[in-house]
């Protein structure tokens, strides 16, 4: 078993020779009774959520429980009905559910990584182009994007390859320069969906093993959905949904605001 990566994070715990117990580790994102309905559908019902910078984060629960919301709601895709959503990184504390469209928009480009199963890459452009991208689209130069995907393509096994089209790579392939999307623009926080749902076991292993090296293994943190316990055995915490609550919590934290207006 690879112990290269083990993100575990102990709670409070007591200095030795002390009585003061160590505060807890600050939250990066904190989501406070968060309703999300479609229609008739309750989504998510008052889900609360607490992560802590540097953690990942497991999100399990049966199909429908509401796990790709809560992951929409929390990263500003969505805007729920109710619920408070802080963000509380190394750039500035947003309350996410105060954020119109634009706003939003801007956060999840500057902010946030995301990996999906799949989708969001462009197959008719290139490994390079599809990497480089998201900085193109904060602005940057094509030249100064595309060196900095190159580094990502390159750290991510996939040096040689910034040229080939999507459609020319392998599932695993793929998901790696979907890896090397997420993380060009150094997001300290990045989602996945069930990034590694569409791969077999072996490429499966390798893809998360390079996510995690790619965002906890630098010190970011990371909130994945998986419906895989092999997945979710590699992650610091597990938490369960069902029916759009968080019903378990192996490393439970307050969900609290902390006086943010
Ligand atoms: P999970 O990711 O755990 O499978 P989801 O968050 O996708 O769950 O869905 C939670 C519930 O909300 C389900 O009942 C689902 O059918 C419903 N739902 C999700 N997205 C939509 C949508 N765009 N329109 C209508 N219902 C939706
Ligand atoms: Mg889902």
């Amino acid at each position: 078993m690879d112990t290269a990566f083990d993100h575990s994070q102990p709670e409070a715990r007591q200095l030795p020779g002390s009585t003061v117990p160590e505060p807890a580790p600050k939250p990066v994102l904190v989501g406070l009774g968060i309703v999300k309905t479609y229609g008739t559908t309750v989504a998510l019902g008052g889900a609360n959520l607490a992560i802590r910078s540097g953690e990942s984060v497991a999100v399990m629960g049966p199909s429908g429980s509401g796990k790709t919301t809560l992951l929409h709601c929390l990263s500003g895709i969505l805007a729920p009905d109710s619920g408070e959503i802080l963000l509380d990184d190394a750039v500035s504390r947003v309350r996410v559910d105060g954020l119109d469209v634009e706003q939003r928009a801007q956060l999840r480009r500057e902010r946030f990584g995301f990996v999906f199963q799949q989708g969001l890459l462009l197959p008719e452009l290139t490994a390079l182009e599809n990497a480089a991208l998201p900085l193109m689209l904060a602005g940057v130069g094509r030249r100064e994007a595309e060196q900095q995907a190159r580094g990502w393509l390159a750290r991510l096994g996939l040096a040689g390859a910034d040229e080939r089209r999507l459609g020319q790579m392998s599932g695993g392939q793929v998901q790696r320069v979907a890896i090397a999307r997420s993380q060009v623009t150094g997001a300290g926080v990045t989602f996945a969906d069930e990034p590694t749902g569409a791969l077999d076991q072996r490429t499966s292993a390798e893809v998360l093993e390079a996510l995690l090296a790619s965002t906890v293994g630098r010190g970011h943190t990371l909130v994945m959905v998986t419906h895989d316990e092999k997945v979710a055995a590699r992650c610091a915490r597990t938490v369960r949904l069902e029916d759009g609550q968080v019903v378990w919590d192996s490393n439970p934290l307050r969900p609290v605001l902390d006086g943010v207006a």
